[in-house]
């Protein structure tokens, strides 16, 4: 775990497990694009895709946006990464 000094860009609280069914990339969605897993924007809620996914939406939200931490929005997994360390800042 690294010293994130980003978290002040924290803003909504990570999904509930029970939030997590049937979610979809809104991005994808819109161009009929496929993705693997979904991440959660925790200075805004958006949930796009992750950087295995064609798209990498989430990282060009997080950059154009400058919304750079998320969580993973897949079942059972709760951890939170932050692009500008490029590394997991917690388990929430
Ligand atoms: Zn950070
Ligand atoms: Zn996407
Ligand atoms: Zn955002």
């Amino acid at each position: 775990m690294s010293a994130c000094a980003h978290r002040d860009r924290i803003a909504v609280p990570a999904l509930a497990e029970a939030e997590k069914a049937d979610l979809v990339c809104a991005a994808c969605a819109e161009s009929g694009s496929r993705w693997l897993h979904l991440r959660q924007c925790r200075t805004c809620g958006a949930v796009l895709c992750c950087d295995d996914s064609p798209n990498r939406h989430a990282r060009a939200h997080a950059e154009g946006e400058d919304h750079p931490i998320i969580t993973s929005a897949e079942p059972r997994e709760i951890w939170t990464y932050c692009y500008l360390d490029d590394a997991v800042i917690g388990r929430r």
